[in-house]
Formats: structure tokens, C-alpha cells, sequence
């Protein structure tokens, strides 16, 4: 498996690359913006992306979605329960004055225990709500794509719009502390971690 990161946008948010390298099959984890760093790696790689995956619908993760679906001919795969918040994308760009947006359109709805095949890759998906109702974490091998949910030594507020602390700290004390300590975590923004760690020294959880 390859992973590409790439830090994009105003806060600095992480976008992954993800291929299976035998059959170069691949996914793009969330959708800040269309750059040419993701479409060149995506050349030299000779990466087929297969899907977008969302991890949730704030407009940090989509506001790019409607241009690189365009760019990948690709299709987009969220949870049913943060489509609101995406539908009202711009009310948060009318917040931080940014220029209205067409919001985006998903082809594919998820929940918790689906599997995506991509290639050789299984790609499990585990329903994390908290930070947003419908936030997901992909958990591929041992590669946990975390989101908002969890972060190195930290969580993802949950004073926006469908945030509930109960359930972020659920999801995380439930389901990904569930998870082996060696898997290594790729939070939605800033460097990542793994599992062990977080058990160990996240005191927010
Ligand atoms: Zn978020």
C-alpha cells in the first residue's frame, strides 16, 4: 500500500492518497481542493483512483469534491447522516466569506461495518459519530484514516453544527480504542499517531 499525503487549504487540512500498488487501484480521502500535486503523484504513480472517500461533510474535507470528481471521473462515497451539513455548505462559506459553491454530490452512502474492496485493498468502514452525526473512520489493514474524530493527543471540537462530545467520546473509547495499538492513525489534520499512543496520552477522550 502507498499513501500520499498532501496538507491543502486554509486550515491545513490532510488529503491522502491511498493505492494498492499491485493492481495501482486507489481512493482519495477527503477533498480540500483540486491541486497539481495530488493530479501529478496521481500520474506518476499511474494511480487509478476508484473512489473519493469522505470522512465527513464539513466544507474544509469538500470543498474541493465537485472539481477533483471532475478531474478523476471518480465517484463520491460519504455517510447519509452529514448530507445536511454538506447541503449547507454554504453557510459556512458565507461565514468566512468565501465564495458560494455548488454542494457537492455523493453516488455512494456508507455505514458502519461496510466493506469497500479497491484492488487488494479492504476497506473498512467504522461510523465515528461526535464531531459530525455521519463522521466516518476507514480503517484499511492497519491504517486507521481517522478524520476529525481523532487526533495526535487531541479530538475534533464538537461545538459545530451536530457535534455531541458524549458521542465523539464513545465512538472513540468504543470503537477505534477497540482497535490494535500498533495501527497508525491519519487524522483529518496535523501529524499522525497510532492507537497505543493515543490510549496512553490522549487526555481529552
Ligand atoms: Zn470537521
Amino acid at each position: 500500500m502507498i499513501i500520499k499525503q498532501f496538507v491543502l487549504g486554509q486550515l491545513e487540512n490532510n488529503v491522502y492518497l491511498v493505492m494498492d500498488e499491485s493492481t495501482k487501484k486507489a481512493v482519495l480521502i477527503d477533498a480540500t481542493a483540486l491541486s497539481p500535486e495530488i493530479t501529478e503523484t496521481i500520474k506518476k504513480l499511474h494511480a487509478k483512483v476508484e473512489y473519493i472517500l469522505l470522512t465527513h461533510g464539513h466544507f474544509d474535507h469538500i470543498m474541493g469534491l465537485n472539481a477533483l470528481k471532475k478531474a478523476l471521473n471518480t465517484e463520491a462515497v460519504i455517510h447519509k447522516d452529514d448530507l445536511t451539513i454538506s447541503d449547507n455548505l454554504n453557510e459556512y462559506n458565507r461565514i468566512l466569506g468565501l465564495p458560494e459553491a455548488d454542494p457537492p454530490k455523493y453516488e455512494i452512502y456508507i455505514k458502519d461495518g461496510d466493506t469497500i474492496p479497491v484492488g487488494n485493498m479492504n476497506i473498512k468502514v467504522i461510523h465515528t459519530p461526535g464531531h459530525t452525526e455521519g463522521g466516518v473512520c476507514y480503517l484499511i489493514d492497519d491504517k486507521l484514516f481517522s478524520g476529525d474524530t481523532l487526533f495526535r493527543e487531541s479530538v475534533g471540537r464538537t461545538d459545530l453544527f451536530g457535534g455531541d462530545f458524549k458521542k465523539l467520546s464513545e465512538s472513540i473509547k468504543n470503537k477505534l480504542f477497540k482497535l490494535p495499538d500498533n495501527i497508525t492513525v491519519y487524522p483529518g489534520h496535523g501529524p499522525k499517531t497510532t492507537i497505543g499512543h493515543e490510549k496512553k496520552y490522549n487526555e481529552l477522550v
